[in-house]
C-alpha cells in the first residue's frame, strides 16, 4: 500500500504540460473533467476544432518514456514482478486466442504479424503456435519484454525498445496490431505514419476503450492520465483518415471480458485498390460528453470511494 501511494505521490512531481488536440492540433475546447482517479490535474477535454475527447494536461514526452519503462506496471497493477497469479488473473492468452479468432474473422489467412506494445507476448506467442511464423513485438517495458523473451519464448521475437527507434528489418506481414495502444501515445499520428510506410496492402488492427459506451459502470475508475486519447469509432476513424487509413468493419464488444466497452477496428490504407469503405454510423459527440460531463460533477458517486480503496488495499 505505501509502494502505492509513494509512487502516485511521484508521479506528481514529474514534468507535466498542457497539450492540444492529438487529432487536429486545436488547443481550444472545454473541459469535461478535470481530475483524473488519482486526482491529477489531467482536464479531459472535448476539442472544439474536431470533437476528440482528450487529456489536455499530461506528461511530456521524456517523462512518458522513462515512466512506461519503469514504472508503468509497477505505478498500476502494484506489481514488482511478473508472477503466475498476476498471469492467471490476466487472462491474457484467453484475450490472445480470442483476438486471433477474430481477426482471422476478418481477415482470412494472415502472412505475418507486427504488434506494436506486445506486452508480455501471448498474441504474438498464440499467432505462433497457430503456425504464423513471421512475427515481431515491440514491447517499452522492459518487465513485460524479459517476460515475454524468456517465459513465453519469444527471444529475438520481441523488441524491447519503441518501435520508432528500431532500424532492423520487419517481417513480411499482413496485420499491424495494436492492443490498447493508441491511447497511451503522446503523439498517435505518428505512430499511424509509421505504419502507413509499411504496411502496403495489409490490415490494421486496433482496440481501444471505447468512450461512446460501454465504461459507465467505472465511473471515474475509466479515466487516468495513461488514456490521453478517448475514442469512439467516430473520432478513431477521422483520426485514421488524416493518416491515409479507412475502416472497413468494426466490433464494439460491450461485455468481452477484455474491457467494459472495447472497440476493435480493421482498417486498410484508402489507396489499397477495389475496396469499398462503408459509411460509419452516425454518433452523437454531445451524448457522449454528457457522460463524461456527468463523472465530473459527482466524483464522489461516481467511482472516487473506489478508488481511494484501490489506493489504500493492503
Ligand atoms: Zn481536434
Amino acid at each position: 500500500m505505501f509502494e502505492r501511494i509513494r509512487a502516485s505521490l511521484s508521479i506528481r512531481r514529474y514534468p507535466w504540460q498542457e497539450l492540444s488536440c492529438p487529432a487536429c492540433g486545436n488547443t481550444q475546447g472545454e473541459v469535461l473533467l478535470a481530475r483524473d482517479r488519482y486526482l491529477l490535474r489531467v482536464n479531459v477535454k472535448v476539442c472544439a476544432g474536431c470533437g476528440q475527447i482528450y487529456t489536455g494536461r499530461n506528461l511530456n514526452r521524456a517523462a512518458l518514456d522513462s515512466f512506461y519503462r519503469d514504472e508503468y506496471r509497477r505505478f498500476y497493477e502494484d506489481i514488482e514482478h511478473i508472477s503466475p497469479a498476476y498471469i492467471h488473473d490476466n487472462r491474457d492468452k484467453l484475450k490472445a486466442c480470442y483476438r486471433l479468432a477474430r481477426i482471422r474473422e476478418r481477415v482470412g489467412a494472415i502472412t505475418g504479424v507486427v504488434e506494436i506494445g506486445s506486452g508480455l507476448g501471448f498474441f504474438i506467442r498464440e499467432c505462433r503456435q497457430s503456425g504464423i511464423e513471421n512475427v515481431l513485438g515491440f514491447e517499452p517495458c522492459k518487465l513485460s519484454a524479459d517476460y515475454a523473451a524468456k517465459q513465453s519464448g519469444l527471444a529475438g521475437k520481441i523488441i524491447d525498445s519503441d518501435y520508432c527507434r528500431y532500424d532492423g528489418k520487419l517481417p513480411q506481414a499482413n496485420v499491424y496490431a495494436l492492443f490498447h495502444v493508441l491511447e497511451h501515445l503522446p503523439d498517435p499520428g505518428e505512430l499511424l505514419r509509421w505504419i502507413g510506410d509499411r504496411i502496403e496492402n495489409g490490415w490494421l488492427v486496433i482496440e481501444v476503450p471505447d468512450i461512446a459506451h460501454g465504461w459507465e459502470r467505472l465511473g471515474l475508475i475509466n479515466f487516468h492520465f495513461g488514456h490521453r486519447h478517448y475514442f469512439s469509432v467516430g473520432s478513431l476513424a477521422r483520426l485514421l483518415q488524416r493518416h491515409g487509413f479507412g475502416v472497413l468493419a468494426f466490433d464494439a464488444d460491450m461485455d468481452d471480458g477484455i474491457y467494459p466497452g472495447n472497440l476493435r477496428v480493421f482498417a486498410r490504407r484508402l489507396d489499397v485498390p477495389d475496396i469499398k469503405f462503408p459509411a460509419l454510423p452516425a454518433e452523437d459527440n454531445r451524448e457522449i460528453c454528457r457522460k463524461v460531463r456527468r463523472v465530473g460533477k459527482a466524483p464522489w458517486r461516481n467511482g472516487l470511494p473506489r478508488c481511494a480503496a484501490r489506493l489504500l488495499r493492503p
